[in-house]
């Protein structure tokens, strides 16, 4: 059966719904625009056009796994992110706004001048902290540490979308265990693994059944690995040297209490736009 834009749309849109996709509508829209490599105004204009039998297949397949509960963005395979887009696969975690916000905090201690930085992200997933910051400075370099070979893939992926793959080095180990000793970066960040395992259970289903766990849970309490990064970190740093990194919405004074004054001088716990701590920006003394 044939079925213009305009009804796709519609008996999409019902479907999403029924499955309780709450922006079902948009979803649907973005889905379509997806396929037919279109913008918006293109369905609008093209409503009564009809969709190719192969057009209409691929919606629904795709409709059909939006309304599971798969992300929008792992059905598309794509994320923008502080301006730029970002492939994203089941292995990595979709990047969120609120890290955009570390990205911001990381930029302003960077100084265009400084020659050249060395940052070292940790747990890059998809890549896009480090990307980001090397595509806004372009003498720093790099370094993406992730436990999985296969998120790796995906940043190195990203690496090369946004040319940066020269100053970009991947490396698979589990935090700073395969790092040299004596290397020394002027700034670590981090958006680390900080969900607790009893949330983790009552996360929507998109992140609960989508989302790769390993860049999400953090133990009972939601800290394990963040309490590991503080007590490394400096380690690999330059006197004076930078450590960003994201924490939950209820992990600020907890965190506080890790942060060892001897070694760290707390800069900020800097807000996100709901108003929540988010990003932590510690200097080594
Ligand atoms: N912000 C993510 C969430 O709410 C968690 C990301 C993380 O653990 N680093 O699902």
């Amino acid at each position: 059966m044939g079925l213009s834009i305009e009804q796709a749309l519609l008996n999409a849109t019902h479907s999403l719904r029924e499955s309780e996709v709450s922006e079902a509508r948009q979803d649907a829209a973005l889905l379509l625009m997806h396929i037919l490599k279109c913008d918006r105004t293109f369905l609008i204009t093209h409503a009564k056009d009809f969709l190719s039998q192969k057009a209409l297949k691929t919606f629904f397949d795709f409709v059909k796994r939006r309304a599971a509960g798969e992300p929008l963005q792992y059905i598309t395979g794509h994320q923008a992110f502080f301006m730029l887009d970002f492939e994203v696969t089941k292995d990595v975690l979709i990047p969120r706004p609120e890290t955009e916000l570390l990205v911001e905090v990381a930029l302003n201690l960077l100084s265009p001048s400084e020659p050249a930085s060395l940052i070292c992200d940790v747990g890059t997933g998809s890549g896009c902290i480090a990307i980001s910051l090397l595509h806004e400075r372009k003498e720093a370099k790099a370094i993406g540490i992730d436990v999985s070979p296969a998120a790796l893939l995906i940043a190195s992926n990203n690496a090369q979308r946004h040319a940066v793959f020269d100053r970009f080095q991947l490396l698979a180990c589990d935090c700073f265990a395969a790092l040299k000793p004596g290397l020394a970066f002027s700034m670590i960040v981090s958006n680390p693994p900080y969900v607790t395992e009893t949330a983790l259970l009552e996360l929507q289903r998109e992140v609960l059944d989508y989302e790769p766990h390993l860049a999400l849970a953090a133990g009972p309490d939601g800290l394990s690995i963040i309490r590991r990064l503080l007590r490394e970190a400096s380690d690999y740093l330059v006197d004076g040297g930078y450590f960003l990194f994201e924490i939950g919405f209820d992990q600020h004074d907890a965190v506080r209490t890790l942060v060892d004054n001897r070694v760290w001088e707390v800069l900020d716990f800097h807000k996100d736009l709901q108003g929540i701590h988010r990003i932590v920006s510690l200097q080594k003394r």
